[in-house]
């Protein structure tokens, strides 16, 4: 089996893949104000999932592209995965200096550095598969919630209104802007026109309005 020490090498590439698309930095880009795009560094999805479980977020360098769904204290799925992954990737390594501020994410580059043996290679690929599963889980939580709207301040180019009256739920008239964007459509509360993503653009060029951050992604 002279195959076997590249089966492992191609293993530990697949793993440390994953591990970097949990913990590591993630560059994107992100589209200025100015429609200009700008290339910022993200923090982990790991580390987004800890914002999450602690529902604020912390003192960062880095720019976010949206502000997350969910903001409540305690965020209960992010705390069930954060759960399973310390747990998991503990039982994997469970040696770590006290003085590590993130245990978890020393162990996972730890275990990329580790000398693995032919032996342990389906060990490896199910960790891999483990690591996977948790990116996607983490992506799909951390995704920009689609039922988040924003009002675009500026009359319908399409009726010309720009308020309307609604009940705010307790009786009380309260005045709200016609135009309300959320990821996935643009819609005039009035008369009913719609825009698709990729017309915002031109809708927010046409008003003068600003875009919220992330509706462009
Ligand atoms: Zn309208």
């Amino acid at each position: 089996m002279t195959e076997t020490p590249e089966l492992v090498a191609g293993a530990r590439t697949a793993f440390s893949d994953a591990v970097h698309l949990l913990v590591g930095l993630r560059a994107d880009s992100i589209e200025r104000d100015d429609f200009m795009r700008e290339h910022v560094i993200l923090d982990s999805l790991y580390q987004e999932l800890q914002e999450l479980r602690f529902g604020e977020k912390q003192g960062s360098e880095s720019v976010r592209r949206a502000t997350h769904g969910s903001a409540a204290p305690g965020n209960v799925s992010a705390i069930s995965l954060l759960d399973d992954i310390d747990r998991t990737v503990r039982s994997w390594w469970p040696n770590v200096d006290s003085a590590e501020h993130q245990p978890t994410v020393a162990r996972l580059y730890t275990l990329c550095d580790w000398p693995w043996t032919p032996d342990e290679l389906a060990d490896l690929k199910r960790m891999t598969r483990t690591v996977e599963q948790w990116v996607e889980r983490a992506n799909s939580m951390l995704a920009p919630d689609q039922r988040h709207t924003y009002e675009l301040r500026a009359a319908c180019p399409s009726c010309g209104e720009t308020y309307l009256s609604v009940d705010d739920g307790a009786g009380e008239m309260v005045r709200k802007y016609v135009l309300q964007a959320s990821q996935s459509s643009a819609e005039c509360l009035a008369c009913g026109m719609n825009w698709a993503p990729e017309n915002y653009r031109a809708l927010a060029y046409d008003l003068g309005a600003p875009l919220p951050e992330g509706v462009l992604e």
